[in-house]
């Protein structure tokens, strides 16, 4: 049976798997959507444990001069969150706190702050690698995970505002990064379908915006950039739950990485969106996750987590 993404919003809320807050894409995770996401998300560690890749972790918001200078704002205006808070004084302080006790507009009383919320995980490793000095010949392979925010608010539970992406960013030169990349869309199929979520390939674009995104987005298809992998969550179109994405050498023009002779260097990620996964699971097994198969529950380690 098909059921609409609002509809399947309302079967895990009903189930206390997800927690409505009264904001659209902004949700409570119950004990069984958690332990579904650290499960698979440990499956993960197990599978990507041979790459040795090094483990770093940054806080879910990044220096806002890092955001500019990626560019995010030309390309993703639309999605961008920034922190603003209070720097005034106490009559300031005491109009700001009875306005926002009446929900009413107090953003004139606040300043933007040096943060902005990250957009996607890797995003931080750049200008951090680039401060590291000029990256060894051999390339390097990163491991990071964060909570991310996009402000796409939706009905859709598969569509957050906030949610958690895990990832391994190559970087090195462009035949590393090729060979790395080749390997990713049949590696992450098999992971995937080892908990029972057999996923379609298709090349995509990212969401740009405007006139001028919409060329970037047929270019990014064109030159094969950005590689998804989809499974039916609910609804009539498959959602992406992990994505693999070639920059080619563009964060070594912003961010000035170089490689060991002074070249720009290249990158690339793959990304596993943690929560579409468990919503995913929910999808193929049920709302029940004690009735999932054996070998699903077996490779997610269910029975051994709290
Ligand atoms: P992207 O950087 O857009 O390729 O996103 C990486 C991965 O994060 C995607 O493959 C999705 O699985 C996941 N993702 C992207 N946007 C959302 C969202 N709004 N809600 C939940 N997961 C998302
Ligand atoms: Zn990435």
């Amino acid at each position: 049976m098909v059921i609409s993404p609002s509809e399947f919003l309302r079967a895990l809320c009903d189930h206390k798997i997800l927690f409505e807050t009264g904001v659209d894409g902004i949700y409570g995770r119950g004990g069984s959507f958690e332990r579904a996401l650290l499960g698979f998300e440990g499956l993960l560690t197990t599978r990507m444990a041979p790459d040795h890749a090094d483990l770093l972790r940054f806080p879910p918001v990044i220096p806002r001069r890092d955001m500019e200078t990626a560019g995010y704002l030309s390309s993703f205006p639309h999605l961008a969150g920034s922190v603003f808070s209070f720097t005034g004084d106490e009559a300031e302080a005491r109009t700001l706190g009875s306005l926002a006790k009446e929900h009413g507009d107090w953003s004139a009383l606040q300043t933007q702050t040096e943060v902005c919320l990250t957009p996607a995980a890797c995003y931080p490793i750049y200008p951090w690698l680039a401060a590291q000095g000029a990256v060894a010949a051999d390339g390097r392979l990163i491991d990071v995970s964060s909570f991310c925010f996009r402000h796409e608010p939706s009905d859709d539970p598969a569509r957050m505002q906030s949610f958690r992406m895990r990832e391994h960013v190559k970087i090195g030169t462009q035949s590393q990064v090729e060979a790395w990349h080749s390997g990713w869309s049949e590696r992450g199929a098999d992971i995937l379908r080892s908990v029972g979520l057999e996923t379609t390939e298709a090349p995509a674009s990212d969401p740009f915006f405007g006139r001028t995104g919409r060329m970037l987005a047929a270019n990014q298809v064109a030159q094969g950039f950005k590689l998804e992998r989809s499974y039916l969550i609910a609804g009539s179109r498959p959602t992406p739950v992990m994505s693999l994405n070639y920059h080619h050498d563009h964060f070594s023009h912003d961010f000035d990485l170089k490689g060991p002779g002074g070249e720009p260097i290249h990158s690339a990620c793959v990304a596993f969106g943690l929560d579409r996964v468990a919503l995913a699971l929910f999808s193929a097994h049920g709302l029940d996750d004690t009735k999932w198969p054996a070998d699903v529950r077996g490779h997610l380690g269910l029975d051994e987590l709290p």
